[in-house]
């Protein structure tokens, strides 16, 4: 097949998909398409070209993971199962399975960490290893549950060694943790490390100087704070991020217990 007719073949199934979910009353998808995913569209069908002439199967279609706004009828199990099928960067060759967070989806709180670590991977939740555990003890000394908040990443997928994210990888999934935010509409955030506090606030400053107040994310109070596996390595540190969850609780309105020794 030439490149025209898998672009037509791959737009037939899109505007196949994009009547299916108009019918189911998602009216704003069209709109809200980046034209980028059209660039990795062409891209897709330019590599099931060649693909083709080499006798192989043609490779999967991208998912439109790029939006410039959320899809009206938008919930957090579309973008699960979005998340669940993108191919959007480059750890969908590598990663076990997608990661795309948990909780009450009415929560007052979210946190935001970094990127799924091999346990992670392992079972499709975040935050379930040693730094899970060390996460949960921080939300109940807090007063609250995992239950009642919920725990998401900057990246759905695992980067491979748990190096830190690359700049192309956090753009092509910020999407997802946008359209979460908009879904959930916590009163609070909180960017557990510095991964998670720079993409979030768009900034380099390290973030030793990020925790510790308040910040803006587009109207939603953000409080950044060490990430617990940065507390597993340096537990000198954990008196600070207590101090910071202290700030959280008391702008909460959540009672706040002495400083601990
Ligand atoms: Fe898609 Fe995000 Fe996973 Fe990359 S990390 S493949 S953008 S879900």
């Amino acid at each position: 097949m030439t490149t025209e007719a898998h672009l037509l073949a791959k737009l037939g199934r899109l505007s196949a998909e994009l009547e299916r979910l108009k019918r189911s009353g998602v009216t704003a998808v069209p709109g809200a398409l980046d034209p980028r995913w059209f660039e990795r569209l062409k891209k897709a069908a330019q590599i099931d070209e060649a693909a083709a002439k080499k006798g192989a199967p043609p490779a999967p279609t991208p998912s439109p993971v790029t939006h410039a706004s959320p899809p009206v009828n938008d919930t957090l199990e579309l973008i699960a199962a979005e998340v669940a099928g993108c191919v959007a960067c480059g750890l969908a060759a590598t990663r076990t399975n997608t990661v795309p967070g948990e909780g009450e989806p009415q929560a007052r709180l979210l946190f935001v960490g970094e990127a799924p670590g091999a346990d992670e991977d392992a079972q499709g939740r975040p935050f379930v290893g040693r730094a899970g555990k060390l996460l949960a003890d921080m939300i109940v000394a807090m007063g609250l549950t995992r239950e009642r908040v919920f725990i998401a990443n900057v990246l759905k997928c695992r980067p491979p060694g748990n190096r830190d994210p690359l700049p192309d990888e956090v753009a092509a999934c910020e999407p997802f943790l946008r359209r979460q935010i908009a879904r959930i509409r916590p009163d609070y955030i909180c960017a557990l490390g510095r991964i998670s506090a720079q993409a979030l606030l768009k900034t380099k400053t390290p973030i030793g100087q990020l925790r510790g107040e308040f910040h803006d994310y587009h109207g939603t109070p953000l409080l950044a704070t060490y990430h617990p596996a940065y507390l597993l390595r340096n537990p000198g540190e954990k008196k600070e991020a207590w101090k910071d969850l202290q700030l959280l609780m008391a702008r909460m309105g959540l009672p706040v217990p002495p400083q601990r020794s």
